[in-house]
């Protein structure tokens, strides 16, 4: 909720102002143009938000699960009626298109929908006769209070990943979404207060470093879900361990993908240039490292330069824009500069996307897709999250050879290949060290009945988001051991 240009926390089932001292400027990408101020919470009213979580958890524990999903149904019902208007929130403080902002979001409803069989997904499991009169039970009971702390890229999905889950599950939930694009899930929120949920069951506190530190030292938060970037998720997995809580930290990526001469050119170049330039490169799934193999490169190179220099790009929720800005000047001056570093090391420059100026929107942060080649496999470049619409083009002699460069990588987060060869294709998933594999896919994003998953940099913890390792992450096992001998109920 907004009030005089002033984003509010939601704690306690309250909308609240913050007492912060500082503030940032929230503003639309595309333009410039201020949206909102977000206050950067201090520690108090995080402590205020958890312990109004820990008196709510008793009741909300206690309410058994199939009520509990019933404001799940309700909620997905809401984000459909609402689903334009929020997709259009998005769009104007992200600044990508409106349709990659109603993607998003339907892919944060459908982990609403997979939550809601929670009954299900939470059930534990038995043994009759361990020993004689002797039965074994494991329950899966809520771990108390959460919380996730979610990057700027998806500000309607990443959220989703745990917000359902934890509250199915019967835990309270405190969420501290990016402070660049606080302004979706406070529109989410305002509908989230029309369930009539029990107060500090769920909330909202917006904010950066302080706000997350306050959450990361919180004695009664048992459990942290982050997703962002591999030097934060590292920090935040090491800082939650050191304070004895669970701790899923989702990282940042270089994905590489494999062109096979026998590749299907023209669609696999559709692909790849929808992965490499989509949300303007900015997604955890975006393919920045394109290696040809033998014959390919002739083919791929000439189509995915004139892919990449046709690209309409502009604002988001303009009718036929395929690529909005990226998401700050920070952003686009070092994607710049790495782009410069690139080429001062040897690469070349095929299409050159620095300096863009979009017609009527002059002040917006602007790069369009560019494309290097010759990128030395070991230098910075190649091995730097640009987080923008830059792919990098190599070659490799043999797939052998292809796979070598794609393991070399510190990240794990994707690896694609493009063949028309089954065998290739297995070879492929069998020997890549990644966690989400495409085969003629560009962005192998797992379904919300599917783990996301990570590997190496892109991931620290053990257990993924999305459906049912999230159970895991969001409930305690408890195994009870009963002795009921036989002879005690014949007595009656
Ligand atoms: P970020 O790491 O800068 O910020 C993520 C969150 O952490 C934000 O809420 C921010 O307020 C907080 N934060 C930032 N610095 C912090 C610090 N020093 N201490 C404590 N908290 C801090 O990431 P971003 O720029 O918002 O998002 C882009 C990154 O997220 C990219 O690296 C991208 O690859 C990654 N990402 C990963 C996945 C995945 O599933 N692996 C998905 C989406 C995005």
């Amino acid at each position: 909720m907004i009030q005089d240009g002033q984003l509010l926390n939601y704690i306690n089932g309250q909308w609240q102002p913050s007492r912060a001292v500082e503030f940032l400027d929230v503003r639309n990408p595309a333009t410039a143009e201020p949206i909102v101020r977000v206050p950067l919470t201090p520690h108090a009213e995080v402590d205020a938000a958890v312990q109004a979580a820990t008196t709510a958890c008793a009741g909300w524990r206690r309410t058994p699960p199939p009520e509990r999903i019933q404001y799940l149904f309700q909620l997905k019902n809401l984000l459909e009626r609402h689903f334009d208007e929020i997709a259009r929130l998005t769009t104007q403080e992200c600044g990508k298109t409106l349709a990659e902002a109603q993607g998003e979001l339907r892919r944060g409803i459908e982990n609403v929908e997979v939550a809601a069989g929670i009954p299900s997904l939470m059930q534990g499991y038995n043994v009759e006769d361990i020993a004689r009169g002797m039965d074994e039970h494991m329950f899966r009971q809520p771990v108390g209070v959460v919380a996730a702390i979610t990057p700027f890229n998806f500000p309607a999905m990443i959220p989703f990943w745990f917000l359902p889950y934890a509250l199915a599950c019967g835990n309270c939930f405190v969420l501290k979404p990016s402070e660049k694009v606080p302004v979706t899930m406070s529109r989410v929120f305002e509908l989230i207060d029309t369930l009539g949920l029990p107060p500090g069951v769920i909330s909202l506190v917006n904010g950066g470093k302080e706000t997350v530190d306050a959450l990361l030292d919180h004695p009664a938060v048992r459990a942290v879900s982050f997703v962002g970037s591999s030097p934060v998720a590292k920090y935040i997995y090491s800082r939650a361990a050191a304070n004895g809580k669970r701790a899923q930290c989702q990282g940042g990526a270089k994905n590489p993908v494999i062109v096979l001469p026998d590749a299907d050119m023209e669609l696999t170049t559709r692909i790849i240039a929808d992965s490499s330039f989509g949300c303007a490169g900015q997604r955890c799934l975006a393919s920045s490292v394109a290696i040809t193999v033998g014959a390919a490169r002739a083919a791929f190179h000439p189509q995915i330069t004139q892919a990449a220099a046709t690209r309409r790009v502009g604002y988001g929720l303009d009718p036929d824009v395929e690529m909005g800005p990226v998401i700050s000047p920070e952003s686009l001056a070092r994607i710049e500069l790495l782009i410069g570093q690139g080429e001062r090391a040897g690469a070349r420059v095929l299409v050159d996307g620095r300096q863009a100026r979009i017609p009527g929107y002059e002040h917006g942060y602007f790069v369009r897709p560019t494309i290097l080649e010759g990128v030395d496999p070991a230098g910075e470049l190649a091995r730097t999250e640009i987080f923008g619409p830059v792919l990098s083009l190599m070659h490799a002699e043999t797939i052998d050879e292809a796979i070598r460069l794609v393991n070399t990588g510190t990240y794990g987060n994707m690896a694609c290949l493009f063949t028309s060869s089954g065998a290739a294709a297995r070879q492929f998933r069998y020997e890549v060290r990644a966690g989400n594999i495409g085969i003629n896919v560009g962005v192998a994003a797992p379904l919300a009945f599917f783990p996301f998953s990570g590997w190496k940099d892109s991931f620290f913890g053990d257990l993924h988001a999305q459906v049912l390792v999230n159970v895991k992450v969001y409930t305690e096992k408890k195994v009870v051991v009963e002795r009921w001998p036989s002879e005690w109920s014949r007595k009656f």
